[in-house]
């Protein structure tokens, strides 16, 4: 009996021995949080690794995967259209899309959706969903849009064993680019777009920055920052025209119930803002 409560103390002290080995082997390093004794970076008014740099802001990424971040401003999270106003023949008036279960759908006829907020240069996550039951074919199966500054098409359509011209496709620069790849879920599935867009600068009548995109579809790339060539047109090439710096976002109603859900934007900032 003492001989066994003699091993079971040595083996303990041994395990004690060995955790006290193990944590001193473990050391806590530090490192410098900058340096004033680097070169300057080429281009900025800051050195390498420079102390005095102002420090990214904080941002509280969202709650999961598409979710909205907490400097984004949520255009639509499934509840109400409060964020949004449908143009009718010219005219804002009251929103009147559809808004059930957590998504909001395309009232044909009700107008192109648009947003009351207007945005420049900014970060957008959009999801969407085509109908179940095809509504035709080509450009008429669940055709509709993301317009960026109410111009610039993001074509949203059903692009699943749904042949269309290339540049017509979902997720395209509509008439003037392809989506790289076709990245399209079956109709009745939601589908993301992530999409950041620098806005087209103008002084007076000219444009001197044309705008740029650059788009993932199901977090798939498809276009890596693309220039725009100009407005959406069909059977013509679309061209620029000045407007504002800040435009709304808008949402294209093409006759087809396409459902829109989980809506968010993000104004861009350049670094050190
Ligand atoms: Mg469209």
């Amino acid at each position: 009996m003492r001989r066994k409560s003699g091993v079971l103390l040595v083996t303990a002290f041994c395990t004690a021995a060995l955790l006290i080995a193990q944590s001193s082997n473990k050391k806590y390093r530090t490192s410098p949080t900058g340096y004033r004794d680097t070169p300057l970076l080429p281009g900025q008014k800051w050195k390498v690794h420079d102390i005095d740099r102002p420090k990214p802001r904080i941002v509280t990424p969202g709650a999961g995967p598409g979710m909205p971040p907490s400097d984004a401003i949520v255009l639509f999270d499934g509840k109400d259209l409060s964020q949004w106003m449908n143009e009718r023949k010219g005219q804002l008036v009251p929103a009147a899309w559809k808004v059930e279960n957590g998504y909001m759908e395309v009232a044909p006829g009700a107008g192109t959706l648009v947003s009351k907020e207007k945005f420049g240069d900014a970060q957008f996550h959009l999801e969407w969903a085509a109908p179940v039951e095809p509504s035709g074919d080509s450009q008429w199966r669940a055709n509709s849009g993301v317009l960026l500054m109410k111009r610039y098409e993001i074509q949203v359509l059903d692009c699943y064993n749904n042949p269309t011209y290339a540049d017509g496709q979902a997720a395209s620069i509509y008439g003037q680019w392809p989506p790289l790849v076709n990245a399209c879920r079956k109709p009745g599935e939601w589908q993301s777009y992530d999409i950041v867009f620098e806005a087209p600068k103008f002084e007076g009548e000219k444009l001197v920055k044309p705008a740029y995109v650059t788009v993932f579809h199901n977090g798939v790339l498809v276009h890596h920052h693309q220039e725009i060539i100009g407005r959406m047109a069909h059977r013509v090439v679309g061209t620029y025209a000045p407007h504002a710096p800040e435009e709304p976002l808008a949402l294209q109603d093409h006759d087809v119930p396409v459902r829109y859900r989980n809506i968010w934007v993000r104004r861009l900032r350049g670094y050190d803002e």
